[in-house]
Order: structure tokens, then C-alpha cells, then sequence
């Protein structure tokens, strides 16, 4: 079996559709599990419809929204199904329908996961009923709400999820394309949630990992993971390949191409991940999987909206666990640490989700004096650094020579060198590595 996952952009309308059809019948497809996000836009205007809906006094603008919404997806069927678009059109009701009762009542936190499920559910009744109904091919819609739970810690239950899918998969041993949809799960209490924004890259590596996959397919509107933001840096390329731990690192650390958790599942039981390009589908795009490429530094992510916390005190001083009850007070808070750097009477450290702030500050008092920079971005440089010793470094921190640095934190991973620096001065940083660590003077790519 092999996962094919088509994002947003590739299903963003009527004629991407068409293509995704394409590219999922490619004759070399054996068994094929296809995974689909919401049409893009679909989901920031469901999350803007619950806003509204939140709000007071907004029910008239959201009942537009809803109407235009909905006018959109007809316009889409239509042109995508034509005569066919009268066996389809009332599937894609149902969700219009839902969104029409939530809407008419004061929304609450489940109300809004229901809101936020219903971008995937459509796009997957509008692909399935093409292929069905138009090309007339085979293709199973298998409902993800069936297989993809959730444990009580809020992370997806992987035996549950490859039991689901088992008995899902049951009544079809010799059907070859299976179509469900990406983002979407339930809870362990059984209510629907979501793998959060971007998920439905999680959701095929968990897919893929529950079903060993030969392989996970991730088709987006690039080619390849690039190294370093192409949104912000002129001239990047696709690396064409990664290992697990160094496409990891660069998931977490910002590389939006894919989900920050996304490479866990298939690392887990060795599945390759490719990331190809649904508008260029020959380019060979970026191969994840146990081996890396050559190159020391390969390239590089940012990450916004981090805190930096500074806790000195003269009590570190040759004391023997600091430390432990410093990171207890994170570890009661619930709040993963990113970055550490330690001298003998300070720790600096960084956390990305400051919804515990206030609380963990109050406790880190009684430890000494704490300071906190807010709108700090972690630049992380993952590649095997073990290849070229420390020459990697040299040049990393020589690029850096303009840009105020607050932490470095070097050794931790063969795979990574990350710096935290202000978010005002994330892009120079990102233009000025990108310079020296990667192109001549002539602005050419270096290969390594
Ligand atoms: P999809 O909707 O297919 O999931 P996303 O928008 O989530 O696509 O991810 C693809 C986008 O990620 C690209 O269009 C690109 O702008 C952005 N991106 C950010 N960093 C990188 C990177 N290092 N390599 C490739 N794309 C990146
Ligand atoms: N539709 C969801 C989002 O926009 C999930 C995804 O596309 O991966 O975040
Ligand atoms: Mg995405």
C-alpha cells in the first residue's frame, strides 16, 4: 500500500482536482490510500466562521459567510461534476446542514472542532464523487471519523488507529483506491477533534505507519523541502534528500512544507516519506528515509512566536540539582522546553507555548531573578554536522556576525545548531546564512 497525501492548494479547484485524479490513477499505483486536506482557504474560513459565531452580535455576518461558503462549493461541484453534480450535491449538503445548526446556537469548544472537521469531509465527497461518478473508476470513501482516535494525553493512539483502519480496510480486500480525509479524528471520548493546523501530513504518516506503507507520498505546491524559507529568502532549492532525524528537526523547527510532527510515525517503522509537487509531478522532489544526502548543513528552518526565560541566581553555584527542580516547574506546567543554555549562575532556556507563563514565572521566583524576551525566533541549521567537525559552525556563526544572537545551542543533536534571535530580525538572519553557507560570491548554489 502505498499513501499519497494531496494538501490544500493541490485540491484547491475543479481543475487541481482533475489533476490529483490523474496522478492517483498513475499506472505504477498498486494499492493506494489517498489522504485530502480541505480545498485551501476552506479551513481559515471555517475558522473565521466560528469566530463569528463566538462573537456577539455577529450572527448576521456569519450567516453570509456560510452563504458564500456554501455557493462556493456548489460553483466547484458544478464545474468539476457537471450532470453528475445532482448525486453529490446533497453529500455535500450535509456538512452545510451541520454548519447551519451549530450556527444557530451559542457555539461551544466541540461545536467548533465539528465546524473545523467539515473542510476535509468536503473535499473528500467532491474527489470520491468524481472519480465515481465522472471517470467512473472504482474508489472506496473510507471515513477517517471511524479509524483516527485520539488518547486520553490528546495524541493520536496509534493501536487504535491501526485496529480502525484494519476493520475499516476489512470489507474491501481487493479494491485498489481507498480516499479518506487528512486533519480530522476523534477523541477518546469519541467527539471529533483535529491533529491541529496542517495536519493532515500527520494524519498520513500515521496512516502509513499503521498500514507499514511502502511508501508516504506528501504531493503539495512545491517541489520538495527547500533549504531554507522560500517565502522569505530568494533563490532556495529542493534537498533531495534527508534522513528522518535531520527532516524531523526541520518540521519542528518551522519548515512548514510539513507538519512539526509529521515525520514521527513514518521514522518510527522506517516508511520513506517523499514530498513531490502536484504542479510539477516529475521533479523528484525530497526523499525522507533512513539515509541522508551529502552536504554538512542542509538547511534551514525558523520558528516564531518563541519566549526566552533567563533565571539567575547565585544559588546555581556548585549546587547539585538546580536544575531537576528548574525544569519540575515546566514539567507541572505542561510545557515542553526547546532551547537550553547554562553558565554557572544563570540558565536560559525557551518554550514556545506561553499559555502557562504567568504561573511558571510566579514559581521560578523563588530561584532567583527571571527575565523574559518575548518574540524571539529559533533559526535551527540541521544537516549531519558530524561530516565536516566544526567547520559547519565557523561559518554558521561568522554569517551571523550582524545579527544580535541571544542563545546558541550547539552539540545537543549531531544534526542541528540552533540560535534564537529577535523575530524582527529573523529574515536577516535567514538572507545573510543563506549567502554564506550557501551560494559563491556569484550567488550560485554551493552543493555542500
Ligand atoms: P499543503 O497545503 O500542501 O499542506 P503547505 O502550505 O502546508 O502545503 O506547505 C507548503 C508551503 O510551505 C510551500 O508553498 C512553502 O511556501 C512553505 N515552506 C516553508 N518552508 C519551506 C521549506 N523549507 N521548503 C519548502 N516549502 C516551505
Ligand atoms: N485543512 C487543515 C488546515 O488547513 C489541515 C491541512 O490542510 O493539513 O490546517
Ligand atoms: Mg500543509
Amino acid at each position: 500500500m502505498k499513501i499519497l497525501k494531496f494538501g490544500g492548494t493541490s485540491v484547491g479547484s475543479a481543475q487541481r482536482m482533475r489533476e490529483v485524479a490523474e496522478l492517483m490513477h498513475a499506472p505504477h499505483l498498486q494499492r493506494r490510500l489517498v489522504v485530502l486536506s480541505a480545498m485551501s482557504g476552506t479551513t481559515n474560513a471555517l475558522v473565521e466562521l466560528a469566530g463569528l459565531l463566538y462573537a456577539r452580535d455577529a450572527a448576521l455576518a456569519a450567516a453570509a459567510h456560510l452563504a458564500q461558503l456554501r455557493q462556493r462549493y456548489h460553483e466547484v461541484a458544478h464545474e468539476l461534476l457537471g450532470t453528475a453534480a445532482a448525486a453529490v450535491l446533497p453529500y455535500l449538503d450535509e456538512s452545510f446542514q451541520t454548519l447551519h445548526e451549530l450556527a444557530a446556537e451559542p457555539l461551544s469548544a466541540a461545536g467548533e472542532r465539528i465546524i473545523l472537521a467539515q473542510g476535509e469531509l468536503l473535499s473528500s465527497r467532491l474527489l470520491h464523487g468524481y472519480v465515481t461518478q465522472v471517470l467512473g473508476r472504482p474508489a472506496v470513501l473510507l471515513p477517517a471519523l471511524e479509524f483516527m482516535r485520539l488518547g486520553a494525553d490528546g495524541e493520536p493512539d496509534a493501536a487504535a488507529i491501526r485496529q480502525g483502519l484494519a476493520a475499516a480496510l476489512l470489507p474491501y480486500p481487493h479494491e485498489a483506491l481507498f480516499i479518506t480525509q487528512g486533519f480530522i479524528c476523534r477523541d477518546a471520548h469519541g467527539h471529533i477533534d483535529n491533529l491541529k493546523r496542517g495536519g493532515s501530513d500527520y494524519s498520513a504518516s500515521l496512516i502509513g505507519a499503521a498500514l507499514e506503507a511502502e511508501e508516504i507520498q506528501i504531493w503539495t505546491d512545491i517541489d520538495g523541502l527547500h533549504n531554507n524559507d522560500p517565502r522569505v529568502v530568494a533563490g532556495t532549492y529542493p534537498v533531495r534528500e534527508l534522513s528522518f532525524d535531520e527532516a524531523a528537526e526541520l518540521a519542528y523547527f518551522g519548515a512548514k512544507i510539513l507538519h512539526p510532527s509529521s515525520v514521527l510515525p513514518a521514522r518510527a517503522h522506517g516508511i520513506p516519506v517523499r514530498l513531490l509537487n502536484t504542479m510539477q509531478p516529475d521533479a523528484p522532489g525530497t526523499l525522507i528515509s533512513a539515509r541522508t544526502g551529502p552536504g554538512a548543513i542542509k538547511a534551514i528552518a525558523a520558528k516564531d512566536g518563541i519566549t526566552a526565560i533567563n533565571v539567575k541566581s547565585s544559588r546555581m553555584l556548585l549546587a547539585h540539582g538546580f536544575l531537576r527542580s528548574l525544569f519540575e516547574v515546566f514539567e507541572r506546567h505542561c510545557t515542553p522546553i526547546d532551547m537550553i543554555t547554562t553558565s554557572e549562575v544563570a540558565v536560559s532556556l525557551t518554550i514556545d507555548d506561553a499559555g502557562r507563563l504567568p504561573q511558571i514565572v510566579a514559581e521560578l521566583q523563588d530561584f532567583g531573578v527571571v527575565a523574559v524576551d518575548e518574540n524571539q525566533s529559533i533559526i535551527c541549521l540541521v544537516g549531519s554536522l558530524t561530516q565536516d567537525a566544526n567547520g559547519s559552525a565557523h561559518r554558521a556563526f561568522a554569517a551571523l556576525r550582524d545579527v544580535p544572537v541571544r542563545m546558541i545551542s550547539y552539540g545537543g543533536s549531531p544534526n542541528n545548531i540552533s540560535v534564537l534571535v529577535r523575530t524582527e530580525d529573523k529574515v536577516r538572519a535567514l538572507r545573510t546564512l543563506n549567502a554564506d553557507l550557501f551560494e559563491d560570491i556569484e550567488g550560485n548554489h554551493l552543493s555542500s
